[in-house]
């Protein structure tokens, strides 16, 4: 563990994406709408007083978070990669909705980081009394300047930054449409926990081969992947529609305990068939504390014998990240299999 002060006057890209921690009530019909970043800094005048220089981009349109789309995900990821050498560190204000689907694909999108990407937001608006979003903002603005003695980022990695805890972005899920405490990281613990000081767990962290490394950015994706959620009664059309989706590469099956499905006749021969035909299937458990184990229990194991990938402790959100960008990397689906199987940005424990 170690609190870290901040050194030299570090600069801070805030990304505006949309998002609760920017609306305000539209008088016109009671929604929530997204408004400008300048009434943000209005609202949060704490942030003058960070020690370094912060800069902003809106996005524009601004939206909700439950609209973004691949295309969002490339903006936030060019707009980082052209301003990286000039900031120290980047905060993404988005909506909580889809905030682990952002924070996952884009630790897959970029290799070799050297500098944060704190993703954050809020459960009530920033101009409302007892808002989350002040202390939400000005942590993540904290700790995405934060650097050791020899000027290298304390927390180099994607991450959100929420109620207390910083987490790696791949590991989060979104738990509570009510409370502050909306995110959790099930099978990972936090990086940091913002107390008085804010306290890094620097052997967590992952840190880059080199810091003197420029990082990549693969910003292909490649959206044909579906879920099936399954469930008792589940029938053998919906399961077939899934499976064998003509534009569906690979499923993602959410599956019971350690990553058991039904046992019946009819689910693993449709299991067998699509993965004759070549679809990459991934098994995550509906659980979001634990890990997937094929070998446990005879209907896990008819899973992995019909060719089913252990997704392992993987969130759903990360799972799918990590699909968009490999298949939007490669057309070859066994090369897309293989490395689904590998620890990549720290997202699974294999
Ligand atoms: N619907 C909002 C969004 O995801 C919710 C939020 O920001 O908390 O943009």
């Amino acid at each position: 563990m170690s609190t870290s002060p901040l050194q030299g006057r570090p600069s801070i890209l805030l990304i505006y994406t949309g998002g609760t921690i920017g609306m305000k009530v539209d008088p016109s019909d009671q929604t929530l709408k997204p408004f400008d970043f300048s009434q943000i800094t209005e609202e949060v005048p704490e942030l003058r007083k960070f020690a370094g220089k912060t800069d902003s981009i809106t996005f524009d349109p601004l939206i909700d978070s439950s609209d973004v789309e691949p295309s969002f995900w490339q903006m936030l990821a060019r707009t980082i990669r052209d301003n990286y050498e000039a900031y120290d560190g980047f905060v993404i204000l988005h909506g909580t909705d889809t905030m682990s689907y952002s924070a996952s694909v884009l630790s897959f999108m970029v290799r070799g980081l050297t500098k944060p990407v704190i993703f954050t937001g809020s459960q009530l608006p920033v101009g409302i009394p007892r808002t989350d979003g002040k202390e939400n903002l000005v942590s993540a603005v904290e700790i995405a300047a934060a650097k050791d003695p020899s000027g290298h980022a304390l927390v180099p990695e994607v991450c959100i930054y929420f109620n207390e805890k910083l987490m790696r972005g791949n590991r989060t899920t979104k738990v509570n449409s009510e409370g502050f405490s909306a995110f959790r990281s099930p099978n990972y613990p936090p990086l940091a926990e913002a107390g008085i000081n804010i306290r890094y767990s620097n052997s967590l962290v992952r840190y880059p081969l080199s810091w003197e490394e420029t990082p990549s950015w693969d910003t292909e994706l490649d959206t044909r992947v579906s879920i099936l959620k399954v469930h008792p009664g589940i029938t053998p059309q919906t399961v077939r529609d899934i499976l064998l989706g003509s534009d569906t590469r690979a499923v993602i099956m959410e599956t019971f305990g350690s990553g058991n499905a039904p046992s019946r006749g009819w689910f693993i021969d449709l299991v067998r068939e699509a993965a004759a035909e070549g679809k990459i299937l991934v098994n995550v458990s509906q659980c979001i504390w634990g890990s997937v184990d094929m070998g446990l229990y005879a209907t896990g194991r008819a899973l992995r014998e019909a060719g089913v990938l252990s997704g392992f402790d993987s969130t759903t959100e990360s799972a799918l990240g990590k699909l968009f960008h490999l298949m939007g990397m490669s057309g070859d689906n066994e090369w897309v299999k293989k490395h689904m199987l590998e620890n990549l940005r720290g997202e699974i424990d294999v």
